[in-house]
C-alpha cells in the first residue's frame, strides 16, 4: 500500500483556517486597516533603507535597534520591549511561553477570534467569561472571572474587537490583582482613542501591553507587532521564538516608520472624526443599532437577513458576525475614506430597504 497522505494532528482536524475573506471588490472595509498608505516620501525612504541592507547576512536576532526605538517612545529600555511578525505572533509566543497543556487562558466574549484559535494551536486550554450586556467589562466582573477560573494568563482587548468599547484601567488592575496571571492587554486599536494600560506598567508587575503596526501605523502589509512588559517576559519569549524570527526588511521598515512617526500616524485624529461621522450616518438609518467605538471600526446590528451578501453584491465588503454568539444580526465596518464610507452608507440604505420584511 502506498500512503499518500498524513493526517493532520487530531485536535486540528476540524479547524477552519483563520482569516476574513480576501475579495477583489471596490470597497474593502472588513479588516480594520487604514484606507491610505503611509506618505510617498516615507515609502521612498523605506525603499532606500531596505536597498542598503546586507540581505546575505542574517538579521539582528535580538532586533536591538527596533526595540530601542520602540522603547524610547514609551520611556522604556529595550529589555522591556519585544517585537515579532504582527501582534498575532506576539500572542502565539506568549501562549507558547505561558500557556500550553496544564495552563489556563482567560478570554472575554465577544472578543477577538484569533485569540482562541492561537490558544488552540499552542495547546493552551481556554476559559471564557462574558462581557456584560453592553459589551463592557466592569472591575468587579473582571475580578470575579479571575477568581472563578484561576487563570495563568488573561487576555483582554482594548478597544475590544469587534465591539469597539475600551477597557478601563481599573479593570486591568482588577484582572491583575485578583489572581496570579500574566495580564495581556491587546491594544491593537488604542491609538484611535482608548486609555493605554501602559500607564500601569510600572505599578503592575505581571502586565504586558501589545501593539501593532497594522492599524494606526498603516503598515498591515509589513507584519510587525510588539509588546511592552517586564524584562522577564522578554527573556522568556526568547526561549520560544524561532531563530531570526523577525526579518531585516520588516525591522528596517519599522525603524523608518518610528523615525517618521508623526507623518505615518498623522491621519489618526481624522479617522476618529470620520468614525463619528460614519456612526451618525449609521444611526440615522431606520432599523440600525450602532455600538459606540473607540477604534477604527463600528459594530452595528439590523434585523435584515443576508445583509452581508447584499452589501457584497454592491461591491462593499464588511465583516460578518451575524452568526457569532451574542452578535446575531451584527456586521462590523472599518472606517474607510469618506468616499468609501459614503458608498457603504448608500449601499446599506438600499440593502436595508430591499431586505425589509
Ligand atoms: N489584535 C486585535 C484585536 C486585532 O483585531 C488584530 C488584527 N485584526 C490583531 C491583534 C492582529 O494584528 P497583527 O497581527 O496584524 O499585528
Amino acid at each position: 500500500m502506498t500512503v499518500t497522505r498524513v493526517p493532520v494532528r487530531d485536535d486540528l482536524a476540524d479547524l477552519t483556517p483563520y482569516g476574513a475573506p480576501q475579495l477583489d471588490v471596490a470597497v474593502r472595509l472588513n479588516t480594520n486597516e487604514t484606507p491610505t498608505p503611509p506618505p510617498a516620501d516615507v515609502m521612498e525612504q523605506i525603499g532606500k533603507r531596505v536597498a542598503a541592507l546586507a540581505l546575505n547576512r542574517y538579521p539582528d536576532r535580538r532586533a536591538t535597534a527596533l526595540r530601542v526605538a520602540l522603547g524610547q517612545r514609551a520611556g522604556l529600555g529595550p529589555e522591556q520591549v519585544w517585537a515579532a511578525n504582527g501582534s498575532n505572533e506576539v500572542f502565539t509566543q506568549l501562549f507558547q511561553a505561558y500557556g500550553g497543556p496544564g495552563r489556563r487562558l482567560l478570554l472575554f466574549s465577544p472578543g477577538y477570534a484569533a485569540h482562541p484559535l492561537l490558544a488552540r494551536v499552542t495547546l493552551t486550554p481556554v476559559v471564557t467569561a462574558p462581557l456584560d450586556d453592553d459589551f463592557r467589562l466592569s472591575a468587579p466582573a473582571a475580578a470575579a472571572a479571575v477568581a472563578e477560573h484561576d487563570p495563568d494568563l488573561v487576555c483582554v482587548v482594548s478597544p475590544n474587537n469587534p465591539t469597539g468599547a475600551p477597557v478601563d484601567l481599573d479593570v486591568v488592575r482588577a484582572l491583575h490583582d485578583a489572581g496570579h496571571a500574566l495580564v495581556v492587554v491587546d491594544e491593537a486599536y488604542v491609538e484611535f482613542g482608548a486609555p493605554s494600560a501602559l500607564a500601569l506598567l510600572a505599578e503592575l508587575p505581571r502586565l504586558v501591553v501589545t501593539r501593532t503596526f497594522s492599524k494606526a501605523w498603516r503598515m498591515a502589509g509589513v507584519r510587525l507587532g510588539y509588546l511592552y512588559g517586564p524584562a522577564w517576559v522578554v527573556d522568556d519569549l526568547r526561549k520560544v521564538r524561532l531563530p531570526y524570527h523577525l526579518d531585516a526588511l520588516t525591522m528596517e521598515a519599522g525603524l523608518v516608520a518610528i523615525e517618521r512617526a508623526d507623518e505615518v500616524t498623522a491621519h489618526v485624529a481624522e479617522v476618529a472624526q470620520e468614525r463619528e461621522r460614519l456612526r451618525a450616518g449609521l444611526a440615522a438609518l431606520p432599523g440600525v443599532e450602532v455600538f459606540a467605538s473607540a477604534a477604527n471600526f463600528l459594530l452595528f446590528r439590523t434585523a435584515v437577513a443576508d445583509l452581508f451578501e447584499r452589501l457584497l453584491a454592491r461591491g462593499v465588503l464588511v465583516r460578518d458576525f451575524s452568526s457569532a454568539p451574542r452578535l446575531a444580526g451584527c456586521l462590523r465596518v472599518t472606517v474607510g475614506t469618506p468616499e468609501e464610507d459614503d458608498t457603504f452608507l448608500a449601499a446599506l440604505a438600499t440593502a436595508l430597504q430591499e431586505g425589509s420584511p
